[in-house]
């Protein structure tokens, strides 16, 4: 039984029309799926990818309208890296940014920047991983971003202790440095970790909710049953339609989530239209005409190319 490596990652936006405009506008991520937090449904939770919504693509938000900023500390992710195909490509981005007034900083291999709410990101030139591109009329496809490579978290102990829980329950492979690699058969993504700053984390716009790892369908009911053997205080099956999920804490702090790689974003979608209406989970249709009212109203960019 093993990882698939990344399934998706999910943070707290403020402002979900500045959220769209970033990730589906700028950097020419698809937006996937337009959905609402099925644990808290008077709020979206918005996806984005590849052109499918491939795993190892997915970014997605919960949107808190008006949240304040939150602020990484100790046990929390600080930084996600996007991986884009050469270091042409980079030039290409920061050429990009700065056209739409998005600071940035070449470190070396990476391209650092923020979203709207704050939050860090990178490009960096990927590693072996088969790029999970999506199409944009601004960005060339030479130079689109391939998926997601790496987060950075902050350690609340000391980075170079092992921890057993990933190695030896999640089968991760230690890597040095505070960084641990999810190998799956198709994809690596490398969890690393940084000394924590001394001021605690505050949970708000800008920060990371929890990451999720891929799990074969059959493997799912495994992982739950590893990880509840071992003590893990390890949530029932949520079925979130698009996949199905555990939840779990990791003694660094951090809340992943195991989600299986099917049945994927087309289960209540037309693939060549893929969120450009709400969807909504069974048990919340009836919410439908309320939803329609109060949450903000979004236009995928999208659906304006297809027009
Ligand atoms: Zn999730």
């Amino acid at each position: 039984m093993r990882l698939e490596a990344l399934h998706h990652i999910t943070m707290i936006t403020g402002d979900a029309r500045d959220n769209v405009r970033f990730y589906a506008d700028v950097l020419g991520l698809r937006m996937v799926k337009k959905t609402v937090n099925f644990d808290d449904p008077l709020s979206y939770h918005l996806y984005y990818g590849d052109e499918t919504g491939a795993p190892g693509s997915i970014l997605t938000w919960f949107e808190a309208p008006g949240a304040p900023s939150g602020r990484a500390g100790a046990g929390m992710i600080h930084r996600i890296d996007l991986g884009v195909p050469s270091a042409a490509a980079l030039d290409f981005w920061a050429e990009r940014l700065a056209t739409h007034g998005v600071a940035a900083e070449r470190t070396g291999d990476a391209l650092v920047f923020a979203d709207p709410d704050g939050l860090a990101l990178a490009l960096v030139v990927a590693g072996p991983n088969p790029p999970l591109t999506a199409r944009h009329p601004e960005v060339p496809a030479e130079h689109a971003i391939t998926g997601l490579e790496a987060v950075r978290a902050y350690a609340p102990a000391d980075p170079d202790a092992v921890d057993p829980v990933l190695t030896e329950l999640l089968g991760f492979t230690y890597a040095g440095e505070g960084a641990y690699d999810a190998t799956g058969e198709e994809r690596t993504f490398r969890l690393a970790f940084d000394a924590a700053p001394p001021e605690p984390g505050r949970s708000g716009a800008g920060t990371v909710h929890h990451i999720a790892w891929a799990s074969r369908d059959e493997d799912h009911l495994g992982w739950q049953d590893r990880m509840a053997r071992a003590g893990a205080r390890v949530s029932p099956v949520m079925d979130r339609d698009y996949f199905r999920s555990i939840y779990f804490r990791v003694p660094v702090g951090l809340l992943f989530e195991i989600a299986t790689l099917s049945p994927g974003f087309a289960v209540d979608e037309d693939p060549e239209r893929l969120g450009e209406e709400l969807r909504l989970p069974a048990m919340h249709q009836h919410l439908r005409e309320h939803l329609e009212r109060t949450l903000t109203p979004l236009d995928n960019p999208r659906s304006a190319l297809a027009g």
